[in-house]
């Protein structure tokens, strides 16, 4: 499977020609199982997260089979996609855009946040491929502005994210207005019993792709634990942003006033930083990001909902400056770094109440993250705390269940600690 080229995938001469721009030279192994399966019209229930090459997965058969057919008619798109938050609605259209650019397929991406006016007008026009979140999407369908009985896809992207954001109703409804004849296409990083049940729902007889969660993105990241009480935590930090290396980097917080924080004060020290998270409008966070991936700031600062699927390249590292409180954001944060086939580093600072966090981390993940005790700040009492830690709340027994698919690839005892 691994030296399979596009063309042996069965995609046509545009699609193929698109991705030759994009520099993608062979399928990444969720596209080479995925896609010959897909065009043949077939269901899929992918297991697989961000990093994976799920977009092209699934963008690219919609695009073929868009190919042929009847052009959409005014309001009634032929290919849905439903996507958890605005940033990722986003990227998956600018992925459309780019591999469809030989086509000719008219998309559009409703979410809310923003007014519906343009959204409506989009539509209105007539689109083959909608992109959207829940709720801007049940919206407008209560005002009439879309219908979904002439869908021939439906794909439902980080359905695990969007149970946890609390979509099940909005997705429910959703679903109870497609039409019967369908093709339908699931995807979640993690399969707890929730996100199978709404499988079940949604699929008929789908074929099962699962791909390891870190093999193309943990295994690349170079990790390391800093061991540092909270007071020192930002002495820490800009000790270690005097590395010009770190050119690019992304900071990870638990809390959006956190995010703040560190971006006010790194902006005040002349460390040129953005933040983003829920609180920002549409157009800040759009902003924010734009100045961090051309290069303007230096320092993207983000809470986990809002970093969730950003993309941006050469991220130079990822910074947890709070341990993340569910071990899959774990996997979810480094995997900003070392896109497609670059290396990129994740520094973990971990304090006392971090400790019982990364104690989980390591548990679910089977990973034993090397620690780093060279730093001047290294703290031997939080060292020596015990795993469990102080910190709060644990998470569900999700990760325990017989389904639960959440299997790193780098193995307990591979990374010796330090
Ligand atoms: P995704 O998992 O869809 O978020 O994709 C992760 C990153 O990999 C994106 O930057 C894609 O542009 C890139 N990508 C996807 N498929 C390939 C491929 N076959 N070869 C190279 N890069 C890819």
């Amino acid at each position: 499977m691994n030296n399979m080229t596009f063309e042996e995938l069965g995609l046509i001469e545009p699609l193929q020609k698109a991705l030759r721009k994009e520099k993608y030279e062979t399928p990444t192994p969720i596209q080479a199982r995925s896609i010959p399966h897909l065009l043949k019209g077939l269901d899929l229930l992918g297991s697989a997260q961000t990093g994976t090459g799920k977009t092209a997965a699934f963008a690219l058969p919609i695009l073929q089979r868009l190919a042929s057919g009847h052009p959409a008619k005014k309001r009634s798109p032929r290919a849905l996609i439903l996507t958890p938050t605005r940033e990722l609605a986003n990227q998956i259209e600018t992925s459309i855009r780019k591999y469809g650019r030989y086509m000719k397929i008219f998309h559009a991406v409703v979410y809310g946040g923003v007014s519906i006016g343009p959204q409506a007008r989009a539509l209105s026009r007539g689109v083959d491929i909608l992109v959207a979140t829940p709720g801007r999407l049940l919206d407008i369908m209560r005002q009439k502005l879309v219908y979904l009985d002439r869908l021939e896809i439906f794909t439902l992207d980080e359905a695990d994210r969007m149970l946890d954001m609390g979509f099940i109703n909005d997705v429910k409804k959703i679903i109870s207005e497609l039409p019967e004849k369908r093709q339908s296409l699931f995807f979640s990083a993690t399969m707890s019993r929730n996100a199978v049940n709404l499988a079940d729902r949604l699929l008929k007889e789908p074929l099962m792709v699962k791909v390891n969660p870190t093999s193309s993105t943990a295994e690349k990241v170079e990790q390391k634990v800093l061991f540092v009480d909270s007071r020192d935590k930002e002495a820490l930090l800009f000790s270690l942003l005097e590395d010009a290396a770190i050119n690019r980097a992304l900071i990870f917080t638990r809390t959006k006033h956190r995010a703040n924080k560190i971006a006010e004060k790194l902006n005040k020290n002349r460390i040129k930083a953005e933040a983003i998270h829920g609180n920002k409008s549409q157009g800040a966070r759009m902003q924010a990001l734009r100045n961090f991936s051309d290069g303007c700031a230096r320092v993207l600062v983000a809470t986990d909902v809002a970093s969730r699927g950003i993309d941006i390249k050469d991220v130079s590292h990822v910074i947890n400056f709070e341990m993340p409180n569910e071990p899959e954001n774990y996997v979810h944060r480094i995997g900003r770094t070392a896109r497609a086939g670059a290396a990129g580093i994740a520094i973990s600072f971990c304090d006392i109440e971090d400790r019982g966090f990364l104690g989980s981390i390591e548990r679910v993940t089977k990973l034993v993250l090397p620690v780093d005790s060279t730093h001047p700040y290294h703290s031997e009492q939080v060292a020596r705390a015990p795993k469990t830690g102080s910190s709060k709340k644990p998470w569900g027994n999700r990760y325990n269940n017989k389904r639960g698919n959440f299997r790193p690839s780098q193995r307990r005892g591979r990374t010796a600690r330090a």
